[in-house]
């Protein structure tokens, strides 16, 4: 781990409420200070970044990173036959070795592509802390319960969930929040979700919850309980601001305004929907009605990647081509979805680059054919930028990518082992 304490990133172009040139002091894991008079002598490490962007970095608020081993594996499916026959039965052959280093490879890709901050639901999830307290990011980590109506089940993951609270809640000098995370309405007894709820209130945790992803589950959740899903785990409190639930593909105008009343986040995940055709959520309809809207790239195998850049480009082009209107998602409100939003969403005081803000900062080459010439600055990252052009990634203050190599990680080791990880699945 670089043992920096204050970093000057200079003159770079600065997306933050408005795009501006001007330098950055980063002192500690805060940003100290914005402003053209910073000079040299202020910093022990100086970054020449006359010819980057500085932009927040993104925030991944759905994914399951260990399934980067999964990558590949049963493309072209139906959500149901997909986890029927092609993942639920290599996910029980996991163990920790195996979730241990698909979560490194996640970690790789996604410093490289300008992550910082990740919202993460899966199994044996001390394993991702570890590779997240190594690598240096942030996340907020939840073991994925799924008692299929089952008592003896609930309680069981019950109490593997209280388990990670008491392993990973505010480690790696608190860089790694617990969420508590029920799968989905359709795959969670009404108990368990309730018991969720209070464990989270109790211990003053994010819930995070799949909603309303398919139409096969609206329609299951209206035949079993009279209301659609959303309304459905209103009955059960579950809908409050410390909720964040992915998908929302299918939600009607009613549970629309439901979620902007309570305070709910919605983590819209465009490549998974598209990939298993779940649908097309609201979210131009989400952003008018004032819910938090937030987005994630769900799992890599339904992806197949964790590249948050192309998540904000579809996210856009997805609703423009959808509302038939291409004045809806503004650049401006798809770049706040992928960093700001996503912040606010887990709780954590990041997501801008504003003086007091955590150091969380990524430099984007401009100096790259296709991101020149550099009319609007924010137009270029949201539609023109891939992930690749991230030359440095900062995180808490540390330097985790310069010019494009890690300094937490050895890459090929972490690479060479996952391949080999993947053939054990
Ligand atoms: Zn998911």
């Amino acid at each position: 781990m670089t043992q920096t304490t204050s970093i000057l990133i200079k003159d770079p172009i600065i997306i933050a409420d408005e795009v501006h040139r001007n330098s950055i002091l980063v002192v500690d894991n805060k940003i100290e200070e914005i402003s053209s008079k910073l000079n040299d002598n202020d910093a022990e490490v100086v970054i020449d970044a006359h010819d980057k962007i500085a932009m927040p970095g993104l925030v991944n608020t759905h994914t399951h990173v260990a399934m980067t081993l999964l990558r590949g594996v049963g493309d072209d499916q139906a959500l149901q036959t997909w986890l029927n026959d092609y993942i639920w039965p290599r996910e029980a052959n996991l163990t920790d070795e195996l979730v241990y280093a698909g979560s490194r490879l996640a970690m790789v890709e996604m410093i490289k592509t300008g992550t910082t901050m990740f919202n993460d639901m899966y199994f044996y999830m001390q394993q991702t802390a570890k590779a997240v307290e190594e690598a240096g990011i942030r996340a907020t980590l939840g073991y994925g319960m799924i008692d299929l109506f089952d008592d003896e089940k609930r309680k069981q993951e019950l109490k593997n969930a209280k388990e990670l609270i008491k392993s990973s809640h505010n480690t790696a000098d608190g860089r790694i929040k617990v969420a508590i995370t029920p799968h989905a309405p359709n795959t969670c007894s009404a108990e368990l979700i309730q018991e969720s709820v209070k464990l989270a209130s109790d211990n003053n945790l994010k819930l995070h919850i799949h909603v309303s992803e398919t139409q096969d589950e609206v329609d299951l959740i209206k035949n079993e309980h009279g209301m659609t899903p959303f309304k459905y785990l209103d009955t059960l409190g579950a809908l409050s601001e410390d909720t964040i639930a992915a998908h929302g593909v299918w939600t009607t105008p009613d549970e629309i305004k439901l979620l902007s009343e309570r305070g709910v986040t919605v983590s819209h995940n465009p490549s998974s929907n598209m990939k298993l055709a779940s649908g097309i959520a609201p979210v131009a309809d989400y952003l008018e009605n004032g819910v938090n809207t937030t987005i994630g790239t769900d799992g890599v195998s339904s992806n197949n990647n964790l590249d948050m850049f192309s998540e904000m480009k579809l996210t856009a082009l997805m609703q423009k081509v959808n509302t038939l209107n291409p004045e809806v998602l503004k650049t401006r409100q798809t770049f706040n979805m992928a960093t700001v939003n996503g912040a606010k969403a887990l709780g954590v005081n990041t997501g801008e680059l504003k003086e007091g803000k955590l150091a969380d900062i990524v430099l984007v080459d401009t100096n790259v054919a296709h991101m020149v010439p550099l009319i609007d600055p924010l137009s270029n990252i949201v539609y023109a930028a891939l992930g690749s052009d991230v030359n440095t990634l900062i995180c808490d203050g540390k330097i985790l990518l310069k010019d494009k190599q890690l300094t937490t990680l050895n890459e090929q080791e972490i690479i060479d082992e996952a391949r080999s990880a993947a053939l054990q699945l």
